[in-house]
């Protein structure tokens, strides 16, 4: 973003002239306080239309955009001087009155100028945004990036009815949707995010849905503590419900009680026929929610999730994503997969993807929502909340699906200010998920976390009205799940020991995956995350590394190549189609045994060297443990 220093006395005309300007703006302003941006541009368009050279209608164009930027930064005038009131308006490209252009001055007057110094050239926010901030600038742009995760700085210039590129697939645009369709309440949660990015959110909640259709935004806060977003963020929704009466609400918590029930919140505070949760800092697409309420209007059973595209957290450009099914792997992280063969099949780029889950904004029928237990209030700030109700949706009668005509532009933070280490949390309630709806398949949750199945140490709260309420619903089993829903997640039915591992020689190292890319695992300084993750399989198995288990993305298994004495990690389903030598003989405390070649895995120390390295040799009699066992694996040998 490039800010202006005005040299000489051209800027003193240029002040002038946007003075006068201004006065006949806020007139202007005045004028069309009751249009709406839609309809601003009809008029503009049909002005084009009908006169093209009109300077009146250039003059118009110009006021409409200083207008805008004037209105946006007096709703933001907290933390906008008045300085940058006038720094801040775009300027026509061309002049209407024969004198150099501002923009043309503003081009010259960079020709000249030199680059501010680079004040933070390690941090993520400058790397393709900034280049022509002062040092001050910097200062402030890095100090609220650091506070919010995203570029504060920018939003604050923004406008708030800014346009959104074009997303969907242009097929979308050939749909007609009913006029009679359901209601809708949009809650937007939030929890210290920027004031311009909440309202940014809101303006284009009420910009791009039908009026006769949007009945309320709730807006829940989640006990923020920043001053600007309590009584100043109240005048803002005043000042919205005067033009719309009743539209906005606020609930907030009295204590920081997390995503899930600040979602739970929002939905209690609805009124509409439906419910779309949304997070604050998102700008709706075009024609985001006709697509949503047709849907659910056909089946109010139906859970659906708008496509996301990426805000990019420090240009705040728009980034389409593509159309995908949303899964989990068995820690239940989030991710993307591919849509269902049938949807390819349909060659219809608008059909509804059938999905495993939802990625945590969705929209859904309020009292059906209600009735199949809205979202799981035990679960803890972040994560898994989603995956449950996907899996609670489905096992219990309903169905989610991804619409790729409604689309909802996310901005993706760099970082969470209020949780640094989401991990802690996300275990917590995955295995809360694992225990109420998984049934035998709850191990795999505990193996992919590395978490003992007896005593796991974490107190993922009181499930007991969760397990009620699945009861009551007589919902379907996760095995019903797993081959019905989502058979791209493959079950682990053969680990029987997993964790770290170590050797009884030195016990500080651990086998770990190595470098990425690479495939020769090492021995490293036990750290116990992910990268030191090995799976020991009855059937001779070996994984190392976090555990995949997904159709697309196989794990890795540990193979003998017979070729020179390193490991070697390869893809398990290539290393059977190759018949490599993937099997080992293993038990707690005892060697690993290659079944084919009997080589062993070992540590040797080379000759002045210092530390052990991994290979493969005629075995010595080394002994390995492994972290935890399933059951008594590994008290007597198991056949493999
Ligand atoms: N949030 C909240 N309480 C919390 C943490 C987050 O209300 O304890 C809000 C946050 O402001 C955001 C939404 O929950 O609107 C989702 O959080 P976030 O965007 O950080 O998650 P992500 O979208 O990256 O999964
Ligand atoms: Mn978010």
């Amino acid at each position: 973003m490039s800010r202006r220093k005005l040299p000489g006395l051209f800027p003193t005309l240029l002040i002038l002239l946007l003075t006068v300007n201004i006065f006949f703006m806020v007139y202007v302003k005045i004028a069309i306080k009751d249009l709406r941006k839609e309809d601003l541009v009809h008029l503009k368009l049909h002005a084009w239309k009908s006169a093209k050279e009109n300077v009146l209608v250039e003059h118009l164009e110009y006021i409409e955009m200083v207008v805008q930027n004037i209105s946006n930064s007096i709703k933001l005038s907290s933390n906008v001087e008045e300085r940058k009131l006038v720094d801040d308006v775009q300027l026509p490209e061309k002049s209407t009155d024969g004198v150099q252009s501002a923009k043309e001055a503003k081009k010259e007057e960079e020709k000249h100028k030199v680059s501010p110094k680079m004040r933070f050239p390690d941090s993520s926010l400058f790397k393709r945004w900034g280049d022509n901030l002062s040092e001050d600038e910097q200062v402030k742009a890095q100090a609220l990036f650091e506070q919010y995760g995203y570029n504060v700085y920018l939003s604050n210039l923004l406008p708030l009815d800014r346009s959104l590129k074009a997303t969907r697939p242009s097929r979308c645009l050939e749909k007609k949707y009913p006029q009679d369709l359901p209601t809708i309440s949009v809650v937007l949660i939030f929890l210290n995010e920027a004031t311009s990015v909440i309202l940014r959110a809101i303006t284009s909640i009420i910009n791009r849905t039908p009026p006769h259709l949007l009945k309320e935004i709730v807006l829940v806060d989640d006990c923020s503590a920043h001053e600007e977003l309590k009584g100043p963020l109240e005048e803002k929704i005043k000042r919205y419900n005067v033009q719309h009466p009743g539209l906005l609400k606020i609930v907030r918590h009295q204590r920081r009680e997390g995503l899930t029930q600040a979602r739970i919140s929002g939905w209690k505070a609805s009124s509409a026929d439906v419910v779309a949760i949304l997070d604050a800092h998102i700008e709706v697409n075009h024609e985001w929610a006709e697509p949503i309420l047709a849907r659910i209007k056909e089946d109010h059973t139906v859970i659906v999730s708008p496509v996301f595209d990426n805000i990019r957290f420090d240009d705040f450009e728009i980034v389409r994503y593509i159309e995908a099914a949303d899964g989990f792997d068995w820690a239940l992280w989030c991710l993307y997969e591919s849509p269902p063969t049938d949807w390819y099949a349909l060659k219809d780029e608008t059909a509804p993807i059938r999905s495993p889950s939802v990625m945590g904004i969705f929209a859904a029928n309020r009292e059906f929502l209600g009735a199949i237990g809205v979202l799981d209030g035990g679960m803890h700030i972040y994560g898994g909340e989603n995956v449950e109700l996907g899996i609670r949706t489905w096992q219990c009668g309903g169905k989610i699906e991804v619409l790729p005509c409604s689309r909802v532009a996310h901005l993706e933070r760099a970082h969470k200010p209020y949780l640094l280490d989401l991990s802690h949390a996300v275990k917590q309630n995955a295995l809360r998920v694992a225990e109420v709806w998984m049934d035998e398949y709850k191990y795999m949750v505990y193996y992919a976390w590395n978490v003992p199945l007896e005593n796991p140490g974490i107190d993922f709260g009181d499930v007991s009205s969760r397990k009620e309420l699945r009861k009551k619903l007589n919902c379907r089993s996760f095995d019903w799940y797993i081959k019905n829903v989502y058979p791209n997640l493959i079950p682990q039915t053969t680990i029987v020991a997993y964790g770290t591992m170590r050797n009884t020689l030195n016990e500080g190292i651990c086998i770990d995956q190595g470098p990425l890319p690479g495939n020769t695992p090492i021995m490293y300084d036990c750290h116990g995350y992910s990268p030191q993750h090995v799976f020991y399989h009855s059937t001779g198995e070996i994984y190392v590394g976090s555990l995949r288990a997904r159709r697309d993305i196989v794990d890795r298994c540990l193979v003998d190549t017979s070729q020179g004495e390193l490991p070697f990690l390869e893809q398990c389903d290539v290393a059977m189609s190759k018949g490599l030598s993937m099997h080992w003989d293993f038990r707690q405390g005892a060697a690993v045994i290659n079944k084919i070649t009997k080589r062993c895995l070992e540590l040797v120390k080379d000759e002045g060297a210092s530390v052990y390295r991994l290979i493969l040799q005629n075995c010595t009699g080394q002994k390995w443990t492994i972290q935890h066992t399933v059951k008594d694996w590994g008290s007597k040998r198991t056949a493999g």
